[in-house]
């Protein structure tokens, strides 16, 4: 595309007065010396206060920033043993023992932006430029359906040729593509931020969730790391979820990028964000929250100077500060992060995960990792199949339930759900069937043999008597041969 037309496209995309209206007097919700404020004030919590607020988070109540900074400044490591504990019990209340599973689809890399951590960003000529044409796509959707995938991430960078009307027409492609029972039931976005009319046109293909991480909510560290681009907006980006929910989609999808700056000043920066939403669309806050740390990306070597690099350790911990501050939020640990780790955040509140993970664009049908189509380097290249049996071998379902979007569960009315804990009547049974499924379409043995037991396990387990009956005859009618029943 000659660089006039790209420039000419850039220039229409920001429409300040669709922000204007969210801030408060001219002010963000990001109050840079409050947060500092508060960290300072609770630098050292006290056991009993610690305590506290760990009661507040089984309640399930959202946590304040005072709470928050004070478990991110604990520094007993016997009351870190109780948060992680916490994370558990609370994500079990709220979700039970089931994890959802998606897979990134990497649609286009072309970018006019130039974040310097990114192997997409516009500067770096060692990345193989593509978009995928909607035969590819199709090629690339029945390789993932084929090996049980019914959720996708779909990830693009900013550009014209990638604009509001290419990703509506790509997810069309995403839901009408489809290999015997495999189909993609769900399909979230993961894309520049977009105008409310813009909005719009992919609430009406039937979107999940729209997300945009802030990458760092510090606004000084931000302008430093995206020099140029329409990226080089904070605020159009700080309030793109906003603009999200004032056009209707439900469900939003915010994030930090750890690594950037100071993880506990990023924390705060997402529960404000949190709150900011709840406080501005009736009580409803995000659907999810994600937690990706830097990873190596070709020809970036910002990713091994930024001197904000986040151990094993303290990213446990920061997951676990997040898990107990909205404990009714969904929570999704990427395959950025390799096995091991997953292994060990997953059991402290992590709702959702991708597996048999590609990101490189085409990756999928061509069956290639290839480092220079790549965004960045990925840490767990296990197979779907590999990671549903150790899920499964860890005692959790891994669901690939759909209903919530289909049935109009999003949003305010699914958080009304996940707020009261009745998930377990509608997510766990939902879980149940599409688990098997999975296991009857595309398990290979072994992992037949680790999943069969959960279901009986799970089935068992159910609360409800009528709940149970009914799930028991849904199984029954799956194995015969129907599929996609769900309450
Ligand atoms: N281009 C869109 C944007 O930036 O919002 C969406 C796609 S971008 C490819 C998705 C996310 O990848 C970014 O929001 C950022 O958090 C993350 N990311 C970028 N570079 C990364 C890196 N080197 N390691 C890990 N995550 C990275
Ligand atoms: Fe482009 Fe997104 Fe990468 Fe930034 S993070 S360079 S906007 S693809």
């Amino acid at each position: 595309m000659e660089s006039a037309a790209v420039q000419e496209w850039i220039n229409h995309v920001i429409k300040p007065e669709q922000n204007e209206k969210y801030m408060d007097n001219g002010k963000t919700f990001i109050d840079e010396t409050y947060i500092n404020e508060t960290l300072m004030a609770k630098k050292q919590p006290e056991k009993q206060e610690i305590r506290e607020i760990i009661t507040k988070s089984l309640d399930l109540q959202r946590l304040e920033p005072e709470d928050t900074a004070a478990l991110l400044n604990c520094t007993d490591e016997d009351l870190w043993e109780e948060m992680y504990a916490t994370g558990l019990k609370i994500k079990e209340k709220v979700y039970g023992r089931r994890i959802v599973t998606f897979a990134p689809l990497y649609i286009s890399n072309y970018c006019v932006n130039n974040c310097v951590y990114c192997g997409f960003r516009k500067s770096n000529n060692h990345t193989f430029r593509q978009q995928l044409t909607m035969d590819e796509l199709r090629e690339e959707i029945k390789a993932l359906v084929s090996k049980g995938h019914k959720r996708l991430i779909m990830v693009y960078g900013e550009h014209p040729l990638s604009d509001v009307d290419y990703i509506a027409e790509t997810l069309r492609v995403a839901y009408s593509t489809k290999v015997g029972n495999g189909e993609i039931r769900r399909a979230n976005v993961n894309a520049a931020p977009e105008s409310i009319e813009d909005y719009r046109k992919l609430k009406e293909v039937g979107i999940g969730t729209f997300q945009v991480f802030q990458e760092t909510y510090h606004p000084a560290v931000y302008k430093k790391l995206h020099p140029s681009g329409l990226k080089a907006n904070y605020g159009w980006r700080l309030y793109s979820l906003h603009r999200a929910m004032e056009a209707g989609i439900d469900d939003v999808g915010i994030g930090a990028l750890f690594g950037l700056y100071d993880w506990k000043f990023e924390v705060m920066g997402l529960l404000a964000h949190t709150i900011d939403l709840e406080n501005k669309f009736g009580g409803v806050g995000p659907h999810t929250i994600s937690f990706p740390r830097l990873e190596p990306a070709v020809n970036t070597p910002f990713v091994e100077k930024t001197s904000y690099k986040i151990d094993d350790d303290s990213f446990k911990k920061l997951v676990t500060v997040i898990r107990l501050s909205v404990p009714y939020t969904g929570m999704i640990l990427t395959a950025r992060e390799n096995a091991k780790v997953r292994q060990n955040v997953i059991p402290v509140g992590i709702t959702q995960i991708d597996a048999g993970s590609n990101i490189g664009i085409g990756g999928y049908a061509r069956e290639a990792l290839d480092y220079n189509r790549q965004q960045f380097i990925l840490g767990d290249n296990r197979s779907l199949d590999e990671a549903v049996r150790d899920l499964s071998l860890m005692g959790r379902i891994t669901s690939f339930c759909t209903a919530d979007y289909r049935c109009g569960r999003t949003g305010s009315c699914f958080m009304g759900f996940a707020k009261e804990g009745k998930i377990h009547n509608l997510c766990m049974p939902n879980a149940i069937l599409t688990f098997k499924e999975y296991l009857l379409d595309y398990a290979g043995e072994e992992t037949k043999k680790a999943g069969e037991p959960l279901i009986e396990q799970e089935l068992a387990a159910l609360p409800n008597p009528t709940v149970k009956a009914k799930t028991l005859e849904y199984l029954k009618r799956i194995e015969a041969g129907e599929r996609d029943l769900f309450f």
